[in-house]
């Protein structure tokens, strides 16, 4: 049915017979809540043409066309992508010519004589019917496939630009670092300012388009409030100290524990809203209260003793690029994109950002969360820790040793491998009970320590342990859990294993239980060690030449050997030679090949080779999975990205 009323249809009537078409147009003037528009073609070009059109909501087709037959209009019609349904009509009944014709694509097939009939009636509404889901469902494709090229298109954008803004901003840090032009860094870190500020704004551009579709999703984790808390204040408050402002985080209940959010995405809401405060305010104090409401949701308030926002402004301060000052006054740099996506991302965590401000007073940002509370979570005063209690949680960097991890799911196992690499001990890993009783069967004293996962294929984690105890093995063995439930630990060690860490595996819990089993075994390890500490050669595979030199010169400013290859096919001839290399660090877009295909080819053929991919944006998670890969560095690549790599290697 075309736009304007619901009950408008455009009728094309395909007949010879002048009498069918009276007697047709008839009819259909004679039926209620319809409004027929019927245009009339008795020739065969003709009326294929009008169906070509694609512009008719149903077509009534007479079987006999003179020398023709409306058979072959109905399969040339469909051969054309003609869309609208075709009730073919003849005048007499045969079996065979209805089964065809409905075969050939007909809606129905009826009867001369039954025009006038309520089987006529009712055969044009299904037609209808049909055509509107088709329609519909042509519709929805059309959005996707939109969408889907969109994603691709800003995807491809980002790595585009993300690239070159990679040697803009390596080489200004390179050059900055250099004390010969000391003369010259006031106009490098004009440069430099600015590629950051690109970069940001890029990043928000890319947020904010992802918001629109709705495409942006939460990556709720278990967070633990007070480390989280702690980390902000530690951000703020030099900031905050530069300008004399006093910066407080004060909690005014007592809080979860742990609780569930997307931590990367709360940091960013709250990063966005202090930054401000602290921006827009010259004297006085930025403060930042949290408290647990009754109906278990936490609330934010960002108060400031700031400039203020004038009333009439207070409401578009949410819309995307509005700023209260004029732009050409302000010395602060912004693009007036924060707070839009600050209030889409609560929006998205349940919940709404509010603004209350008076000019020249101070300004109160507030909004609440709603919380996926971890099970029974302990409620606790808030502490904030900064730098003391950061060295107990993060992980230490001084063991020694090797650990098997026995684990299927490829992210667990890329993330444990990565988190023991820093630490300095070493991880090889089996996917399941099977693998792990054949590495440690074949090298029965190469490990020092066993994570092994509990649910498995093949074969589990709590048969696997059995097995290991019962062939006299007594490395230490920790299981590591989905659930902590209550009772689970003693379980696990009175069946042999030595721990347990509950997944997701926290860093402190994961640290503390590597200082335990791996510093025993520090003096034996240290030949080991010294020998992994050897020069290191990465295979750099880049085919924009200028990130190609960058990082090449990052490299070896580490001490890092470096071989280049522009191209998956450069890069597959390197590692068919002599070489090995320590690590490749792939380009995600080569000229030749993806870098994630190009990475699962090279795992396919040696699992071991240690493969990080640089990517202007978040790489689809299946796909990174289904790559193996082994970390992934967002360009634009910094030295101590790749400093982090060199360290965990
Ligand atoms: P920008 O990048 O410009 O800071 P935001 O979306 O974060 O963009 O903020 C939009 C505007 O809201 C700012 O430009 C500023 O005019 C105003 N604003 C935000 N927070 C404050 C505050 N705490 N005090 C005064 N004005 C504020």
């Amino acid at each position: 049915m075309t736009k304007g009323s619901l009950s408008d249809v455009n009728v094309l009537l395909i007949e010879d017979d002048e009498d069918d078409y009276v007697l047709t147009l008839d009819y259909l003037e004679s039926i209620a809540n319809f409004n027929f528009n019927l245009v009339w073609h008795s020739q065969y070009n003709q009326a294929l043409e009008a169906l070509e059109s694609n512009e008719y909501d149903l077509c009534l087709l007479d079987y006999q066309l003179g020398p023709k037959t409306g058979l072959s209009i109905l399969k040339e019609a469909k051969a054309r992508d003609v869309h609208t349904p075709i009730i073919m009509l003849t005048g007499q009944s045969d079996a065979v010519l209805d089964d065809e014709a409905l075969k050939a694509g007909a809606e129905d097939f009826v009867l001369k004589s039954e025009i006038g009939s309520v089987r006529f009636i009712r055969s044009i509404r299904y037609a209808l019917a049909r055509k509107e889901l088709e329609l519909e469902r042509l519709e929805r494709l059309r959005v996707e496939s939109d969408i889907r090229a969109k994603d691709r298109f800003l995807a491809h954008l980002s790595h585009e630009l993300r690239t070159p803004l990679t040697s803009i901003l390596g080489y200004t840090n390179l050059l900055l670092s250099r004390q010969e032009l000391e003369n010259v860094k006031p106009e490098l870190s004009i440069i430099n300012n600015n590629s950051e500020h690109l970069l940001s704004l890029l990043n928000d551009v890319l947020d904010l388009s992802k918001i629109n579709e709705n495409n942006l999703q939460l990556n709720v984790e278990d967070v633990c409030l007070n480390s989280f808390l702690s980390d902000l204040h530690s951000l703020f408050k030099m900031a905050a100290a530069k300008k004399g402002l006093s910066f407080n985080i004060e909690a005014k209940t007592l809080l979860p524990k742990n609780v569930r959010v997307d931590k990367t995405r709360l940091k960013q809401i709250l990063i966005n809203i202090i930054y401000n405060a602290i921006k827009f305010t010259s004297s006085g104090f930025v403060k930042v209260e949290i408290a647990l409401n009754e109906s278990s949701k936490l609330e934010f308030k960002v108060i400031d003793s700031g400039i203020g926002i004038p009333q009439e402004k207070l409401k578009r301060i949410f819309k995307p690029f509005e700023q209260v000052q004029n732009v050409t006054t302000r010395s602060d740099e912004g693009a007036g994109l924060g707070l839009a996506i600050s209030s889409a991302l609560i929006a998205l965590m349940g919940g709404k950002l509010e603004v209350s401000s008076t000019l020249g007073e101070g300004s109160e940002f507030g909004f609440f969360i709603a919380l996926d509370m971890a099970d029974e979570t302990t409620l606790e005063p808030l502490r904030l820790n900064d730098a003391k209690n950061d060295e107990e949680d993060s992980l230490p960097s001084d063991l020694n040793g090797h650990i098997l991890i026995v684990e299927d799911m490829s992210e667990i196992q890329m993330l444990m491998r990565t988190l023991i690499g820093q630490t300095g001990a070493t991880a090889d890993i089996a996917s399941d009970g099977v693998e792990a009783l054949e590495t440690l069967k074949r090298n029965p004293d190469k490990y020092d320590l066993v994570f092994m996962d509990l649910h498995m294929p093949r074969m589990d984690g709590r048969d696997t342990l059995v097995t290991l105890r019962q062939s006299g093995l007594e490395l230490p063995v920790i299981a590591l859990t989905a659930a902590a439930q209550k009772g689970t630990k003693e379980e696990l060690i009175a069946l042999g294993f030595n721990d347990m860490l509950s997944k997701p595996v926290s860093v402190p819990e994961l640290g503390h239980c590597l200082k335990n089993y791996l510093n025993a075994q520090q003096n034996s390890e240290v030949t080991h060690i010294d020998s992994a500490s050897d020069e290191l050669t990465f295979l750099v595979v880049e085919d924009d030449a200028d990130a190609r030199n960058l990082l090449e010169l990052l490299l070896n400013s580490q001490q890092v050997n470096v071989v280049t290859a522009d191209s998956a096919q450069a890069c597959r001839q390197h590692i068919n030679g002599k070489q090995k290399f320590d690590t490749i660090l792939m380009d995600i877009g080569l000229p030749d090949a993806s870098g994630l295909s190009l990475a699962k080819e090279i795992k396919s053929q040696n699992r071991e080779q240690h493969i990080v991919i640089a990517s202007g944006f978040d790489p689809e998670p299946e796909m990174l999975a289904e790559s193996q890969v082994d970390d992934v560095l967002l360009k634009p690549i910094t030295l101590i990205d790749l400093q982090t790599i060199i360290e965990s290697l």
